[in-house]
């Protein structure tokens, strides 16, 4: 099968349809292709998205795919002294992936896209030392697409990275690896607040979230940082809920209705993303907070910057690596900053040990913990001289080093 494009998308999660849905809105001819056949299962997400932030707010969320509003969250350090953040209204969703995607790609054929699910890309296609679309395989049956441009929209194993040679790999230390349930019976406080637990003991570089989804039905789960710590994400999550006081006492007659492994790439974004006719967005360019883990928010954002650069270098005839590096320079106006500070403040909130992680929580409030991990400055230095300190204060010179503390 030979088909020709404009503009080809390879990879159908929130990166890939946000690209296709930005670019139609710009009047141009997108075809969207997933190696799945139901695209959005099985789920590897926590299924979180703020309001706020690198958010959503370039789409429309698929009303149908909001399972619980969320306020805030609360946030747990090694011995469990609480942070809490929460605003009067509703300030993110827990939503369900396998609907949240499915509708997005639906919304990207309503604009005016084509879609073919079910296409496994597995090499590039070249005309005159150029790339000129894909190859994959579909049914069994060979599949040639020519485009003018492909974006790479297919997540943390990128495949079109791999090929274009952007990203021969995401390194082992810069993976992170999940571990999910999905589980009833979870006694759970607030289901309009997101819980997360720290420490080295809990999970290595991550934390273990509680994710309501209903007043009993939770997502529990954790990442670890790649070649972290002495057992897999499997074992630190079973350890969380068998023996960690809070883990124990929330999943008491929790019973798990689902389980799901996946990985992360926390190591920021790849140093290129574009060359002649082709671009990265999302998991695939790297675009994940590297504290957090969200990644949904950045690949809608960068996403639709993409899909625009696409279809304005389509139409002027010029989609040299030169003309689509305005998607770098418009994504890295927004967040290339944040990136690098919050690797930074990751590489600290690592080496931290977890007595100073529960002298952090202390003098932290929840409007601090927003505002850090947006890379913007807190004011909280006062109140930890107060305290006397020597270890927190060094830890809260470093922030200001990183421009994170007043
Ligand atoms: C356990 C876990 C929990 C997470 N929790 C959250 C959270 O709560 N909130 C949040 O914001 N982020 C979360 N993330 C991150 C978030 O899921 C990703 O950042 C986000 O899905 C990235 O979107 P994307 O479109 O770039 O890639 P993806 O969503 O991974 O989509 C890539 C698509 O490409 C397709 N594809 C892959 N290879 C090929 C190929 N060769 N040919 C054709 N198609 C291909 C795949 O089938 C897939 O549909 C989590 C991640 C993990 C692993």
């Amino acid at each position: 099968m030979e088909i020709k494009t404009d503009l080809l998308v390879v990879g159908a999660g929130p990166g890939g349809t946000a690209t296709a849905i930005s670019a139609l809105k710009k009047g141009g001819k997108v075809l969207i292709i997933d190696r799945k056949t139901h695209v959005g299962i099985p789920v590897h997400c926590g299924e979180a998205i703020g309001k706020t932030g690198p958010s959503i707010a370039e789409i429309e969320i698929p009303e149908n795919a909001i399972v619980n509003p969320i306020r805030g969250f609360r946030i747990y350090s090694p011995n469990l002294t609480k942070v809490d953040y929460a605003k009067p209204e509703p300030d993110g969703y827990m939503i369900d992936r396998r609907i949240f995607d499915k509708e997005l790609l639906a919304k990207a054929c309503e604009t005016g896209a084509e879609a073919f699910v079910g296409v496994n890309v597995t090499e590039l296609l070249y005309k005159n030392d150029q790339i000129s679309g894909i190859v994959g395989r579909r049914l069994g049956e060979k599949v040639e697409i020519e485009a003018k441009v492909v974006v790479g929209a297919d997540g943390v194993n990128s495949t079109i990275a791999k090929l274009s040679g952007l990203r021969k790999s995401v390194k082992i230390k810069d993976i992170e690896s999940c571990a999910q349930y999905e589980m009833v019976n979870v006694k759970i406080d607030d289901t309009d607040l997101l819980e997360f637990y720290l420490g080295k003991q809990v999970s290595p570089r991550g934390y273990v979230w509680v994710f309501p989804k209903s007043e009993n039905r939770a997502n529990i789960g954790l990442g670890i940082g790649g070649g972290m710590g002495e057992k897999t994400a499997f074992h630190y999550l079973q350890d969380f809920i068998k023996h960690n006081p809070r883990g124990k006492e929330i999943c008491k007659n929790a019973k798990a209705i689902e389980f799901r492994v996946g990985a992360l790439p926390m190591g920021g974004p790849n140093p290129k993303n574009v060359q002649d006719n082709l671009m990265l967005v999302g998991d695939a360019a790297g675009q994940v907070h590297p504290i957090t883990g969200g990644g949904i928010g950045y690949a809608i954002v960068c996403g639709s910057i993409a899909g625009e650069v696409a279809v304005e270098a389509i139409t002027e005839e010029d989609t040299s690596e030169e003309a689509l590096s305005l998607y770098e320079e418009r994504w890295q106006e927004k967040y290339a900053k944040e990136f690098e500070q919050m690797l930074k403040l990751q590489k600290l909130l690592t080496e931290a040990e977890d007595p100073l992680l529960d002298k952090l929580a202390q003098v932290l409030t929840g409007q601090n913990v927003i505002e850090l991990t947006a890379g913007k400055k807190i004011g909280v230095f006062l109140k930890a001289a107060a305290k006397g300190d020597r270890q927190l204060l060094t830890l809260l010179n470093q922030l200001r080093h990183l421009q994170l503390v007043q």
